[in-house]
């Protein structure tokens, strides 16, 4: 497979708009400024196909991108923003059910973790709703370039008995120096063997 052979496909809201193909896809799902759009930027070898920096919480639509007519990786809207109203909360989490609850070619969801941080009353919501609908997931504790190799394992320790982890997979990224982009490979070469 071409790693270098991505392109952004469509964004939607709904499932009538999801692209109508057969391919395995991966769904990367994480609290607004976790390091998502870089961390999809980077295993694709982009500077820009996922947008960085977007206004935190603006960001609503689902994003599809084909890699090479053999994967599709799918980027969900952020959550966590501080100032969302109710109302847009509702939408986010209808926005990702309908995804979730819908999707039968989802394989596969990275959620992305804040090394550095415990994880938020958002993101155990959002294992929840992972596990409720039996999706495999792996966890991608992003920005780990912020902290020392030597402080890594705690943080590390940190989020699995936060998220109650049993044989999940965690893996340390970074955008920044690479960290980890050979691993997430690793286990999207997997998923198409
Ligand atoms: P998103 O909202 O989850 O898509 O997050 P972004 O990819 O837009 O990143 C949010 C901020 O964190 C930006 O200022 C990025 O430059 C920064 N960032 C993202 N990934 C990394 C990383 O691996 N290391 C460092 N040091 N900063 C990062």
């Amino acid at each position: 497979m071409n790693r270098n052979n991505a392109k952004f496909l469509i964004s939607s809201v709904s499932p009538t708009g999801f692209p109508n193909t057969k391919l395995p896809e991966v769904a990367f799902v994480g609290r607004s400024n976790v390091g998502k759009s870089s961390l999809i930027n980077a295993l694709l070898n982009r500077k820009a196909l996922a947008k960085v920096g977007r206004t935190p919480g603006k960001t609503r639509t689902i994003n599809f991108f084909d890699i090479d007519g053999k994967l599709q990786l799918v980027d969900l809207p952020g959550y966590g923003y501080a100032s969302v109203s109710k109302d847009n909360k509702t939408k986010w989490a209808d926005v990702i059910e309908n995804y979730l609850s819908q999707r039968t070619q989802l394989e596969l969801i990275l959620l992305l973790i804040d090394i550095r941080h415990s994880p938020t009353k958002d993101d155990k919501m959002m294992i929840e709703w992972i596990r409720e609908f039996h999706i495999p997931f792996i966890i991608l504790a992003t920005k780990s370039d912020k902290i020392s190799k030597s402080r890594m394992h705690q943080h590390l320790k940190i989020i699995r008995e936060e998220l109650n982890l049993k044989d999940e997979e965690i893996i340390s990224f970074s955008s920044s120096t690479k960290l980890g982009v050979k691993d997430v490979w690793r286990v999207f070469d997997g998923l198409m063997n």
